[in-house]
């Protein structure tokens, strides 16, 4: 459905490729599924997955705010019209200027994972609420954040003490089980460890359960709901009052509401190989093809198909999308055709190279 509409404006408007579309309805649709799966949730929506202005609007005016990582997205979010209240600062990886410009923005809300930013905010956003990030094993998802964030769950309860000594407020406990995770199960753990530390200590109040829900690019994922009913259910086992939640979703935000349209720039054959090369590649806009994380859809995929290795234009042996995922493309599919990559919203345009080999920045439109 959303697809016909973003086909109708690049049949109508004809934009140079590569070219990412991004149908903004669905994005505030998605925000309102994902708010009605939980009890007054807060959603705060993570900029980094696509901070185009008009999807901003679209969270905004369908009810969520700003997990911000950044001066520069705190600006982006704030330009739009969002409330300072409704911007959260979620990199627990931030200088001690970058709180002081948060704070005096009017941001109140931080995340924290170590005792030496818990002194940072102390000093530079004093009285603000802080939430402290664990790690928790979780089944592994598409993109995992390894160990590079957060404290071991032992360590929450010390921290939200410490912060409360310094006169911050201390609200919470957060966890992320990885993005793109496919298992909805994978919440059991972190929202155990959080009930540990509500129970270790007093007065607590929000629970952040991180992004992480997965949307169907090759293989189906859950619906927003299924995800929503399995993480009630997880919360009704530990808990014995519900915390207040605190979602942190991109890519479910996102990702479907965008479409990039693509020309093919060679096909060849190399050592019994078809290689398709296309106008996009890792550098300006497919980030996520690393290792071969994220499978996206092609289309049209219609008639006479074969196997292909897809890559991308530029110099770098790097920027080959696929070789060892299975993928097959029309064996007619020559130089000058176009392709369409579905659901691709999320964590392209914003991961895009300012000028790798001369290559602009992927090229976003909004329609609604
Ligand atoms: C990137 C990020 C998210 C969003 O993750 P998705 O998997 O895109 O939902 C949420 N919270 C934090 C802290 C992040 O860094």
């Amino acid at each position: 459905m959303s697809h016909d509409r973003i086909r109708r404006f690049l049949g109508e408007h004809q934009p140079r490729t590569p070219c990412l579309v991004i149908d903004t309805s669905v994005v505030a649709a998605r925000v309102r599924e994902l708010i009605a799966g939980f009890p007054h949730p807060r959603l705060r929506y993570a900029v980094k997955a696509n901070p185009e202005p008009a999807v901003l609007r679209a969270v905004l005016a369908a009810g969520g705010g700003f997990d911000v990582a950044s001066p520069g997205e705190i600006d982006t979010c704030l330009a739009q019209g969002a409330a300072p209240e409704t911007l959260s600062y979620g990199n627990t990886i931030k200088k001690p200027a970058d709180i002081a410009y948060a704070f005096s923005r009017g941001v109140r809300e931080f995340t924290t994972d170590a005792e030496s930013d818990i002194e940072h905010l102390a000093e530079l956003a004093p009285g603000a609420s802080v939430t402290v990030r664990m790690l928790v094993d979780a089944p592994a998802s598409a993109t995992p954040f390894g160990r590079k964030f957060g404290c071991d769950p032992a360590e929450a309860a010390p921290l939200l003490r410490r912060a409360a000594s310094l006169g911050l407020d201390a609200a919470g406990v957060a966890f992320h089980p990885g993005s793109q995770q496919a298992d909805p199960s994978a919440w059991d753990n972190g929202i155990a460890a959080a009930a540990k530390v509500f129970a270790e200590v007093d007065g607590l109040r929000r629970l952040n359960i991180g992004g992480g829900f997965g949307i169907t690019y090759r293989s189906p994922v859950p619906t927003p709901q299924a995800y929503a009913s399995a993480i009630r259910a997880c919360l009704r086992a530990h808990f014995p009052h519900t915390p207040e939640i605190v979602l942190e979703p991109g890519r479910a935000v996102v990702a479907e509401a965008g479409l990039i349209r693509t020309e093919v720039v060679l096909v060849a054959n190399r050592d019994g190989h078809r290689w398709v090369y296309l106008d996009i590649g890792r550098y300006n806009g497919l980030a996520e093809t690393e290792n071969e994380a994220i499978p996206y859809r092609f289309e049209p995929c219609e008639g006479p198909r074969g196997p292909v290795v897809i890559a991308g234009p530029t110099c770098d042996g790097d920027d080959v999308l696929y070789q060892r995922t299975p993928y097959e493309l029309p064996l007619a599919l020559r130089a000058g055709d176009r392709l369409d990559i579905l659901d691709t919203g999320a964590y392209t345009a914003s991961y895009s190279s300012v000028s790798f080999n001369g290559i602009e920045p992927l090229e976003t439109y909004c329609i609604d």
